[in-house]
């Protein structure tokens, strides 16, 4: 094995887990029992990605049948490069089954401008690094302009323009979700791309100047994401034309307090507590080693997971005997189609934090462990042959975040 190789390997080996002889694939750390069967590969396979993937190579034994392809890593995502930063995204091309929602992960370096664009689509975005300057334009003619940082999120509705601009020392990174599966990054309305294809005169003609201005447009391939100079402060720097905007296109999610549950917390971001919102409600969760996101479900649409932290596992139930796991790590896209139940186990020594984001102005989730609380007792002990400790266990409020306290 060369040192590149083994060095990679040993990374991902690391937490509690040995080397692997090749071929050879470990059971599910501290439970042999659920996991008896080894799978042996004695022709061509890659180590590495059944190391990733734990739980499909070596399945629990409840899994069983079909369902489509529920993880797909930014990691395996093209990086388009430009003067100001890179961006990849994953949307239904990458991950078929996600059509709600489509991924896009930029970094922006100090002073890289995404140029001033919109879209059809609504932009829901999270900080995963950095800061950040947010400008947009509203329907009622008002001007938005806010700095931001890592936790802090924004909401551009469909067909509101906006810019993005790396500040800071070292510029920012950020995931950006939109509320259509299809989406594709490089598809949207640039100003430079416009200003290319309308007759100079047309442009004069429009903004009463003379034809000459228009001289030395940049070519919109130059455009996108361009280098371009660290900006002065937002009172410096706020237009001094029109108006400001009497709405907040920018939310502090890390800023609210936190549902604490035994195994962590969840914040929630909708249209409740961010009105702009109409279109992505949103979920941060972050789990503790040995808790987990409960057995649920959500109502109203399905769930698009960002893994921002940590490692872990999802169980998904798709009905009629049908049920597979899939394992996360940071950078990863998970998805739930609509209905399914699932839970979310962390299976590393350190935090797992993740985002569930849904197409939807509010989030909602059914527990299955409040509602069988919720439940008459003799209807689920029969339906089960559950016993009145499995009864008394049942508890009537919403945790979220579980953990086994021995
Ligand atoms: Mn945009
Ligand atoms: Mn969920």
């Amino acid at each position: 094995m060369a040192n590149f190789t083994r060095r990679n390997f040993m990374s991902f080996a690391a937490g509690g887990t040995m080397m692997l002889a090749a071929g050879e694939v470990l059971a599910h750390d501290n439970d042999t029992k659920a996991y008896p069967f080894k799978a042996d590969f004695p022709g061509p396979h890659d180590p590495l990605r059944e190391q990733e993937n734990k739980d499909l190579v070596n399945p629990p034994a409840t899994d069983n049948g079909t369902l489509p392809n529920l993880r797909y890593s930014f990691s395996d995502a093209h990086i388009r490069r430009s003067s100001g930063g890179w961006t990849r995204q994953v949307t239904n091309r990458e991950l078929g089954v996600s059509k709600t929602i489509a991924g896009v992960d930029m970094r922006l370096n100090a002073g890289g401008i995404r140029e001033l664009h919109w879209h059809k689509e609504g932009e829901w975005a999270f900080m995963t690094y950095g800061h950040a300057r947010v400008t947009a334009f509203d329907t009622e003619g008002g001007w938005f302009i806010d700095d931001i940082s890592a936790g802090d999120l924004w909401y551009f509705p469909p067909g509101i323009p906006h810019s993005i601009q790396g500040i800071g020392n070292d510029g920012c990174e950020f995931l950006l979700a939109f509320d259509d599966g299809g989406f594709d990054e490089d598809s949207t309305f640039l100003l430079s791309d416009w200003f290319k294809h309308i007759p100079p005169e047309v442009l004069a003609k429009n903004f009463n100047v003379p034809v000459s201005t228009f001289a030395h447009l940049p070519s919109p391939k130059d455009e996108y994401i361009f280098a371009g100079k660290l900006p002065g402060n937002v009172a410096s720097e706020s237009p001094k034309k029109g108006k400001k905007s009497t709405q907040k296109f920018t939310h502090r999610m890390m800023q609210q307090s936190p549902i604490i549950s035994a195994g962590g917390e969840v914040r929630i971001t909708d249209s409740s507590n961010f009105p702009v919102s109409k279109t992505i409600a949103a979920a941060l969760v972050e789990i503790a080693p040995g808790g987990m996101r409960e057995l649920h479900w959500h109502p109203n649409n399905d769930e698009w997971q960002y893994y921002l932290e940590g490692q872990g596992r999802m169980g998904v139930f798709a009905s009629s005997g049908q049920a597979r796991t899939f394992d996360y790590r940071a950078g990863d896209v998970g998805y739930v189609p609509f209905a399914m139940g699932h839970y979310i186990e962390n299976t590393g020594e350190t935090p797992l934090r993740f985002l569930e984001l849904f197409k939807s102005d509010y989030y909602a989730d059914i527990s299955l462990n409040q509602w069988l609380a919720s439940t008459p007792v003799e209807l689920v002990k029969q339906h089960l042959n559950l016993d009145d400790n499995f009864m008394s266990a049942l508890s009537a409020n919403k945790n979220p975040v579980v953990k086994n306290i021995p």
